[in-house]
């Protein structure tokens, strides 16, 4: 039996090691499986990453994945054809999934006091694939109330902090898969991104996330926001991570009229592991630098970091072309029209006689509103209201029909961008920030919903098109990471992954890429302040 301090560094391993050394017979994964929720469980009180922990099903998991190793090995040396090396990528490796990813038997509350208590009676397709593909699932982690907010501080269980400074947020809305990645928690973990919310914490949190293309994994038995925007996507802690956890979760699903009826590549198998080889990628690529993309109120080291990304992105061979995207501007008040729309008509099904949290002491109605009104925290409500005005009879054509004639001018800006227009050639991807600004102290935007909704200006007018976008770490400002996006058409996610290679691999060797989040060595100090308590510390000043 292997040291705690051996358990520990098992956690510090990429999935392609994890996997290699699973099959060398190195460590079972039940070890692994270990590992990693002896870390969470100890640290999670000053991280609160996460939401629930499924400590059973993931060593039953664990152990159905240490027999189909055993059996590989037991036929490989009887001279049969199943050799380990044809097991599935993620066979034994440990994930978390976002707290709104439905699975039979288990809680999913979205960050919402109205869904708890609430049991999933299937699994969602995601959860079946994972399932299927032999991964850990370790339990469900925080967020933003259904997925409202960029900082995971909208949930009703209290918010989560960043490893990289405890006081402040991890992003959000899927802050708590970010920041569970980020602390070695979990190697890989699912979020979904509406407007933001897997590259944002990506982003603020150093860990590598990926937008897929609307339509690439289908979102049945994921609780539903925005149903025109919403997406399924990883997080890893590198790229090729990231991409073996999309590889496992997409692909067409009949239950998801959404979903594409489309090939997947394979992603990881695209993706070559000397530095030389990937760096070559960039040979010949042609990204377009979208100006509107740094936006008023960007931190000027957030600025400086991702300039001195492109420059070196050309020096690597890339050719750098500068491009415009008129409409940029009009991307937030579309998406906060659209997605408040969508979300005040999904958030009606929460009447408490269908799910979770319910108040029973009145007549029909009554329990209606006060399940309703002691369900919803103050954000879920502010997107019901703003929703219900734009779709009501009045202010439908103002409001609601207006957005979408500006969604289709936002989609025709990146057309143009792809296709060449006005004298520009056609670019492979766009090159933009993440976030114009570091992680924010918690408290900072509680107060001014218009302050946090801009940190999503630069990521939302990818989902208001229907494209994919990948943000990598690019360096830190003031000793937090940056983010790097990568924008491409639809569908092209493999593009995003090599380009995003290729910037690790010419980076390989930059100081920031040895550093560990900073704030790790007070998550194991039992007096170190809950996120909770810090904010409430930090507001009060
Ligand atoms: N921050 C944005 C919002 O609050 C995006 C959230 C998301 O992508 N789920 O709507």
């Amino acid at each position: 039996m292997a040291s705690a301090a051996e358990l520990r560094a098992l956690t510090r391993l990429h999935v392609r090691e994890m996997a290699a050394r699973l099959r060398a017979g190195h460590f079972t994964a039940r070890e692994l499986a270990e590992a990693h929720l002896a870390l969470a469980h100890a640290q999670d009180r000053a991280l609160n990453a996460w939401a629930s922990f499924d400590d059973e099903r993931a060593l039953a998991a664990a152990e159905a994945a240490d027999l189909r190793l055993a059996g590989a090995h037991a036929a490989a040396s009887a001279g049969e054809k199943v050799a380990p090396a044809g097991l599935p990528p993620l066979l034994g490796i440990p994930v978390a999934l976002k707290d709104l990813v439905v699975t039979r038997g288990r809680p999913s509350t979205a960050g919402s006091r109205i869904l708890e208590g609430f049991v999933g009676p299937y699994d969602a397709h995601i959860a079946e694939r994972l399932d299927e593909a032999g991964a850990v699932v370790l339990g469900k982690t925080n967020m933003d109330e259904f997925a409202m907010g960029s900082s995971t501080e909208h949930s009703a269980w209290g918010p989560t902090s960043n490893p990289w400074d405890l006081d402040r947020v991890p992003g959000g809305s899927s802050g708590g898969s970010a920041a569970a990645v980020a602390a070695f928690h979990a190697p890989v973990a699912i979020g979904t991104d509406t407007g933001g919310s897997i590259r944002q914490p990506a982003s603020l949190t150093g860990t590598v996330g990926l937008r897929p293309t609307y339509g690439r994994v289908s979102r049945y038995g994921i609780v539903a926001f925005a149903s025109s925007l919403d997406q399924v996507g990883p997080f890893g802690r590198d790229v090729r991570d990231a991409a073996a956890l999309l590889q496992a979760v997409a692909g067409h699903d009949e239950r998801d009229a959404t979903s594409a009826p489309l090939p997947v590549p394979d992603y990881p198998a695209e993706l070559p592991d000397p530095d030389d080889e990937a760096a070559a990628l960039l040979r010949g690529v042609r990204l377009g630098l979208p100006r509107e993309y740094f936006v008023k109120g960007m931190e000027p080291g957030v600025e400086a970091a991702v300039r001195s990304a492109v420059r070196a992105l050309e020096s690597a061979g890339a050719e750098i072309v500068d491009v415009s995207l008129p409409h940029t501007d009009y991307g937030l008040a579309t998406y906060y029209i659209i997605a408040p729309a969508e979300a005040s008509a999904n958030l009606a099904r929460y009447d408490g006689i269908r799910y979770g949290h319910a108040v029973r002491d009145g007549d029909v109605l009554a329990n209606y509103l006060a399940t309703r009104g002691s369900g919803f925290g103050a954000e879920a409500k502010r997107r019901i209201m703003l929703g219900t005005y734009a779709l009501s009879a009045g202010y439908y054509d103002a409001y609601y029909v207006k957005a979408l004639k500006v969604r289709t001018l936002i989609k025709g800006d990146f057309d143009r961008a792809f296709a060449g227009a006005d004298g520009q050639p056609p670019v492979d991807a766009l090159v933009a920030p993440t976030s114009p600004t570091v992680a924010f102290p918690l408290g900072a935007r509680l107060a001014d919903p218009v302050a946090m909704y801009l940190s999503d200006a630069c990521t939302l007018p990818v989902n208001v098109a229907g494209l994919c976008g990948l943000s990598v770490p690019c360096g830190l400002s003031e000793g937090l990471p940056v983010g790097l996006q990568f924008i491409g058409r639809a569908f092209d996610e493999g593009r995003l992954f090599r380009l995003g290679r290729a910037y690790e691999a010419i980076t390989a060797t930059a100081d920031w890429r040895r550093l560990e989040p900073t704030d790790l060595p007070k998550l194991d100090d039992p007096a170190t302040p809950t996120p909770a308590e810090r904010t409430a510390r930090l507001v009060r000043r």
